[in-house]
């Protein structure tokens, strides 16, 4: 594994679940139990209903396209890999994610179906992108 250079994502006592499930290849949302929607990102209380009551399910890892831009000049170093996209994927549970998706520009079309795709980045370190379904 060549050597990792962008930002890593730094685990909150919130969102450690979510990373730790994307370490075993599973994509795994917060549930409330109040009202049943599924949340993301994690956060302490449901958006919808204010429950405490979160639970972690796992999720589908299917979705459609919702919207996205291609970055096709580098903010800096780091991302010098453009052109890239950054897309916003509704999954089928409901809830957007942004993220990446793994696909060339072109080929790129609104409502298109995505699956998820683990990146394992570093040894401890697993990005949840999204690829052509
Ligand atoms: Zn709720």
């Amino acid at each position: 594994m060549s050597e990792y250079h962008k930002p890593l994502p730094k685990p909150s006592h919130f969102s450690a679940p979510y990373w730790e499930a994307a370490r075993r290849h599973e994509l795994k949302l917060q549930k409330c139990a109040g009202c049943g929607a599924f949340i993301y990102y994690p956060r302490p209380r449901c958006p919808h209903c204010l429950s405490e009551n979160l639970e972690w399910r796992g999720v589908s890892g299917r979705g459609k396209l919702y919207s996205y831009t291609v970055v096709r000049r580098a903010s800096s170093r780091s991302f010098a890999d453009a052109p890239y996209v950054l897309a916003i994927v509704e999954l089928e549970e409901g809830p957007r994610l942004t993220t990446n998706l793994i696909a060339p520009p072109e080929q790129v079309k609104i409502g298109m179906p995505v699956t998820v795709a683990f990146d394992d980045v570093t040894p401890d370190h697993t990005l949840v992108k999204f690829k052509p379904a």
